[in-house]
């Protein structure tokens, strides 16, 4: 018998078993403690397990401001969602920070929150970056996953489990961790839509309990290894483990696209202006609608009373237009075009992405309708066939055009036969770019020939220098002498010509001595 292929040859001897369980152990709870009396390779072990239930000191200063200063750093668009998120958060954690020094206000009701909006529009991506900020654990679900019983499907305690292990057994930062529950809207228990599962109300007891005050055990009784591990850590400590994890001040955060909500809240704001010339107001859009939502809208959609007041902060995160999916590319801390950089970075590839080709990718992905996860579709369609052929290739550098995200493999094999080509499209973009900087500096226009971007190309090729480089130091003194010709009302646009790049400073004087003349 060999340890790959365990063959069932009935009962162990206690040594046997010993041994079975120390390496059982050794691979799931690398920190845990050797068996007692088991084998050698076991029993040096790494010592942990130790009392983590110790608290991290936790600090928190922000204020909404900064919070949401952060967000939009990462998350483009949802500026309604990210103000109120911004202050429930701060609001919460302010209040997490009291407790734990001991100060709680007794009548503190917590700030739990729902979002509502269309796959992939950046809902979870708002909390993972705000969990990032605050610097507490964050544990998502998915509400569909659970079930009444929690022996068929989920059970609800896991996430809070999930939040320990995140927490790395630190019980203190677990209890105030973030909890995210996607597809909420799946466990409303009204019969206006079909299919709806029945024992969504059975899971909204279960959720509900969590998000009032429960004990959880850290260990899930259906988990056998979790127990036995609890059972060794009681006879070798005399102690239970950190036993429960209380969910007082875990943050809770539903989310769901909540379709059919739109009509219910339509419904009631037409019987409401009856009488009121409702006829002569124009019908607001269906986002617009959806920020009228209020409690009893949730309540004839089918969630509990009890379980959506609990839930006092209502967001609506908004669909995402191709404009709005161009700017996540270009501008967002998390663009996944930073994700392909890397990538071909880590073969040695520099590739470039130039704005029609960025958008072109925008274009795509706002027709697959899946919000900004149509951008990893489509970027992961567009570069599969170059992500294998390029490394084996010389080619160090290319530039993601519009033809290229249109015709993937016909721009391919025009790299792979002309990589000169390729060479000075990217040196050229890089030139652009300059002016692009320049421009936005300093209010003013550099238009380089076709000559002259050869030649700064050829240049920096032949010293060994970055085309960055060499163009910041050529025209250094440009913002000065150009900003003197602009006083005397002259240009905001210049021709930069090969002659301008072989004598920058020659041209330059030139240029302001005729200014003055003027
Ligand atoms: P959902 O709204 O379904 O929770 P996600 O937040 O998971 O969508 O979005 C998927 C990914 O798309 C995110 O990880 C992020 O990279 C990107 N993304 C989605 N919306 C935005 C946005 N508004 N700004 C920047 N990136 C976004």
């Amino acid at each position: 018998m060999t340890d790959s292929k365990p063959v069932f040859s009935g009962p162990p001897t206690p040594e046997e078993f010993q041994r079975r369980m120390a390496e059982f152990m050794q691979q799931h709870f690398a920190g845990a403690r050797a068996f007692p009396g088991a084998a050698p390779a076991a029993a040096g072990a790494p010592e942990g397990g130790e009392d983590k239930t110790r608290a991290a000191a936790f600090e928190f200063g922000y204020k909404p401001r900064e919070v949401k200063a952060y967000l939009d750093r990462f998350v483009i668009r949802q500026d309604e969602a990210k103000k109120v998120l911004s202050v429930a958060l701060c609001d919460h954690y302010h209040h997490v920070r009291l407790a734990l020094a001991g100060k709680e206000s007794p009548n503190y009701a917590k700030q739990n929150i729902i979002l509502i909006g269309p796959t992939g529009v950046g809902k979870t991506f708002l909390i993972r970056c705000a969990a990032d900020l605050i610097g507490v654990p964050f544990a998502k679900a998915d509400a569909t996953k659970f079930s009444e019983t929690g022996y068929v499907g989920g059970d609800v305690e896991d996430m809070v489990r999930d939040l320990l292990r995140l927490a790395g057994g630190d019980v203190t930062r677990a209890q105030y961790g973030i909890i995210y529950i996607d597809e909420i809207d799946k466990i409303a228990a009204a019969s206006h839509a079909s299919g709806r599962d029945v024992s969504g109300r059975g899971v909204q007891t279960n959720l509900l309990k969590l998000m009032e005050e429960t004990e959880v055990p850290a260990r899930s009784p259906s988990d056998i290894a979790g127990q036995i591990q609890a059972m060794m850590d009681f006879t070798q400590r005399g102690r239970p483990a950190p036993a429960t994890i209380n969910t007082k001040h875990i943050l809770f955060i539903v989310s769901g696209a909540f379709g059919g909500l739109e009509q219910i809240i339509q419904r009631r704001l037409r019987e409401a202006t009856i009488g009121f010339a409702a006829r002569e107001r124009a019908e607001p859009s269906p986002e617009a609608v959806l920020e009228h939502s209020q409690t009893r809208d949730f309540i004839e959609f089918g969630f509990e009373p009890e379980f959506i007041g609990r839930l006092p902060v209502r967001v609506v995160c908004h669909a995402l237009q191709v404009d709005d999916l161009f700017q996540i590319l270009k501008s967002s801390e998390g663009s996944i075009i930073r994700q392909y950089e890397q990538d071909f970075a880590a073969y040695g590839i520099e590739v470039l992405f130039d704005d029609p080709g960025l958008r072109r990718i925008a274009e795509r992905a706002a027709e697959e309708q899946t919000g900004a996860r149509g951008l990893m579709t489509v970027c992961e369609r567009v570069f599969r066939n170059i992500k294998f052929e390029l490394p084996s290739t010389p080619v160090k550098r290319f530039v993601v055009t519009r033809e290229l995200v249109d015709d993937p493999a016909g721009e391919l094999r025009k790299i792979l036969s002309d990589p000169a080509r390729e060479e000075r499209m990217v040196m050229r973009q890089l030139v652009d770019e300059f002016a692009r900087r320049f421009h936005a500096a300093h209010g003013i226009r550099l238009r380089f020939t076709e000559a002259a971007a050869d030649r700064l190309v050829r240049e920096a090729a032949e010293q060994g220098q970055p085309v960055r480089d060499l163009c910041a130091q050529r025209f250094k003194d440009y913002q000065f002498g150009l900003k003197l010709i602009v006083q005397n009302s002259g240009p905001r646009d210049f021709v930069i010509d090969a002659d301008a790049v072989a004598a920058p400073d020659k041209v330059l004087s030139d240029w302001v001595v005729a200014s003055y003349r003027k």
